[in-house]
C-alpha cells in the first residue's frame, strides 16, 4: 500500500526523473517545510497539523542530506497514507524517532512510503543498469537519489534478482542484515542482529582498522556464503565493503553468483509486493 500510495503521488506530481524532490511535492501540497531547532532529542522529523495547514520539521542534528530527505518523506508519508493523519495527528502533532527497530506499523509504512518515493522500483533499477552488480550499483544509486548509501542498498535489495545480501555493522557487531529473493530461494538460516562478524571475513579485518570507515574506504574480496549464513552451502561470494564515514558502521554487500532468480538480473516490473521481510522494513531510515 505504501509502495502504490508513493507511486501515485509521484504521478500526481508530474515526477519522471531522479532524483525526487520531496521539498518541491511538500511545497506543491502547500505544508511548510523547515529544519527543526532544538538539538539531538532523537526526534528525525515532525509532522503538525494546524486547522487546515500542515508543517513539516525535520532534524539536522545528522547532517546528511539523505537522512534529511528520508525524514521529509517519512513525514510526508503520514500526510498522504490512507488514515495515517486521523490516527496520529489528534492532538495536532506527531513526532517521529529515527529508531530503526521501531515495530510501529505507522512508523513501518511511512519508511516503506519514504523509500519507494525516493527509490521508486522501476526507475530505481533502470538506473542500476548502469553500473556493476553489488557495492558499485549501490554507490550510484545513492548518488543518483541523493539517498544514504543504507536506504539504496536496501532498496537494492529488495528489487535486485541477483542473489545479494547487505550487513551493516558496527564495531564487529551485525546491525542488521537483508537479503534478495534470490538468496531467499535456498535455506541459509539468518544472520541475526548481534552477530559477530565471520572471523575469517574481509569485513571484520576490514574494520579493526578505524581509519577504513572514517575516510570511506572501500575493499573487495573473496569468501563463502556458509562464513556468513549457517545454513548456507559453501558457494563462492563476492565480498565488497564500505566504511560509512561519521557514521561509524561499515556496509557489506554479498553477492552469490552462484544463484539467481533468472538471467536477466533484475525485476522491473510494477509488481506489488507480497510481503515485506521485517528486517528490510527497518533498515531503511538507519542513517
Ligand atoms: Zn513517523
Amino acid at each position: 500500500m505504501a509502495e502504490r500510495t508513493a507511486r501515485q503521488v509521484l504521478l500526481d506530481h508530474g515526477v519522471v526523473s531522479l532524483p525526487v524532490d520531496p521539498f518541491a511535492i511538500a511545497a506543491a501540497c502547500d505544508i511548510l517545510v523547515e529544519p527543526k531547532p532544538s538539538a539531538n532529542d532523537g526526534v528525525s522529523g515532525m509532522l503538525i497539523r494546524l486547522g487546515e495547514s500542515f508543517g513539516i520539521l525535520y532534524a539536522t542534528h545528522i547532517p546528511s542530506e539523505g537522512f534529511q530527505r528520508f525524514s521529509v518523506s517519512h513525514e510526508l508519508g503520514h500526510y498522504f497514507l490512507a488514515g495515517h493523519p486521523e490516527q496520529l495527528l489528534a492532538s495536532g502533532a506527531h513526532a517521529s524517532r529515527a529508531n530503526f527497530a521501531s515495530g510501529d506499523p505507522y512508523e513501518v509504512e511511512a519508511d516503506m512510503f519514504a523509500a519507494a518515493l525516493l527509490m521508486p522500483r522501476t526507475p530505481f533499477m533502470m538506473a542500476a543498469r548502469a553500473f556493476d552488480d553489488g557495492l558499485d550499483a549501490i554507490v550510484g544509486l545513492s548518488a543518483q537519489c541523493r539517498t544514504s548509501l543504507t536506504a539504496a542498498a536496501v532498496s537494492y535489495v529488495r528489487y535486485s534478482r541477483c542473489a545479494v545480501a547487505i550487513v551493516q555493522s558496527l564495531d564487529g557487531v551485525v546491525e542488521f542484515c537483508a537479503v534478495s529473493d534470490a538468496l531467499k530461494t535456498e535455506p541459509i538460516g539468518w544472520l541475526r542482529r548481534g552477530a559477530p562478524l565471520p572471523p575469517s571475513s574481509l569485513t571484520r579485518h576490514f574494520a579493526s582498522d578505524h581509519a577504513n570507515i572514517d575516510h570511506a574506504r572501500t575493499g573487495e574480496g573473496e569468501g563463502r556464503l556458509s562464513d556468513w549464513f549457517s545454513r548456507a552451502q559453501a558457494h563462492s561470494i563476492r565480498e565488497e565493503v564500505i566504511g560509512l564515514g561519521r557514521f561509524g558502521r561499515v556496509l557489506t554487500v554479498l553477492h552469490c553468483p552462484a544463484i539467481s532468480l533468472s538471467a536477466d538480473g533484475y525485476d522491473i516490473d510494477d509488481k506489488d509486493e507480497a510481503e515485506e521481510d521485517v528486517m528490510e522494513r527497518w533498515a531503511v531510515r538507519f542513517h
